[in-house]
């Protein structure tokens, strides 16, 4: 079973899986390790595995357990200090959520009904995962492409992984969105659309309920966001009926990679608040209602990350974000 392991001067957490490692030729994916089955078929369309209920007729949308999720709903996790370091002995949860019974590799490929149910889907399992006191987080995300972690067979399909830990990166951006808010008491996510529609020199596109942009200091090349213009902190809840205007969007910029970009790997994760606000009375957290403002953010691979990335955390962006954005507005889907 995997494990988690905390860095003991930075604090980000690292799943350790030893016995994926050891298989020849998994090095690179860690998440998509159920594709295949002992007869190199496709295991989404040939599953075999227990169908989780999601509470409703969800269109064709199917959701099994990983192959290395915890399984047992009341397996409690141990976590140990070994001197410096602390272990937890599982790291959580983890469903893939299969988004149509057909093998089609692209989400962009399915219809809009199908894309708004698989949202309903993960919204449905975030809500239902919440429940669980086990666990302070949930990402919602998808590797789609070899580069971008995903093997080279097509079967479109998502993850939604529950840690007991609070991952870094939301972390910074709970902390950055809080401290705005204390400053501003408004929200910068809220700010930060308005200046955006404003100016709409970094829009891409926009609905009823949400927009699409580049970002100001956008890290990869293409990278956009998805920002819902109603003020919401959490995912499962702030999408409640806007789930056919979030496909819609979703399907309209990943039409235009596919066509302007020359349809790339990518990943998108989808960046909603912790659980643990509601699992404790956490005084540190309060506001976090109003300061934060879920968002998804879809990172296209078209560069690799290299040293100087790593070594300072910066990264090398080689088009500015404006000029990103005018060519992505200007394909014609
Ligand atoms: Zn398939
Ligand atoms: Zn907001």
């Amino acid at each position: 079973m995997p494990e988690l392991r905390k860095d003991p001067v930075i604090g980000r957490w690292v799943i350790i899986a030893s016995e994926r490692a050891r298989r020849p030729g998994n090095f690179v994916d860690t998440s998509d390790n159920d594709i295949e089955n002992e007869n190199g078929e496709c295991s989404f369309c040939n599953n075999t595995r227990e169908l989780i209920d999601c509470g409703f007729p969800s269109n064709g949308v199917s959701v099994v357990l990983s192959k290395d999720s915890v399984s047992d709903p009341k397996k409690e996790f141990h976590r140990t200090k070994q001197g410096l370091y602390d272990v937890i002995d599982q790291f959580g949860v983890h469903e893939i959520v299969i988004e149509t019974p057909e093998h089609l590799a692209n989400i962009a490929d399915l219809n809009i009904d199908q894309i708004a149910s698989v949202f309903k889907v993960y919204a449905a399992r975030m809500a239902h995962l919440e429940k669980d006191k086990r666990f302070q987080y949930v990402l919602a995300y998808k590797n789609y492409g070899p580069t971008a972690g995903s093997r080279n067979i097509g079967h479109t399909r998502s993850h939604i992984v529950a840690t007991p830990v609070q991952p870094l990166r939301v972390k910074e951006k709970l902390l950055g969105a809080k401290e705005y808010f204390e400053a501003n008491k408004r929200c910068i996510y809220c700010d930060l659309i308005c200046q955006e529609l404003e100016s709409s020199e970094r829009i891409v596109t926009e609905t009823q309920h949400f927009v699409a942009l580049i970002p100001f200091a956008a890290r990869f090349l293409f990278e956009t966001w998805i920002l819902p213009k109603d003020h919401n902190c959490d995912f499962h809840n702030g999408i409640k009926g806007h789930e056919k205007d979030l496909a819609l969007i979703m399907q309209a910029l990943l039409q235009k990679y596919q066509k302007g970009i020359d349809d790339p790997a990518y990943n998108f994760v989808i960046q909603t608040a912790p659980f643990y606000r509601t699992h404790s009375n956490n005084k540190k957290w309060k506001t976090i209602g109003q300061d934060y403002h879920w968002h998804i953010e879809l990172m296209p691979r078209l560069t690799r990350v290299a040293g100087f990335e790593k070594g300072t955390g910066f990264y090398i962006c080689s088009i500015p974000p404006e000029d990103m954005a005018e060519y992505l507005r200007g394909i014609e889907i």
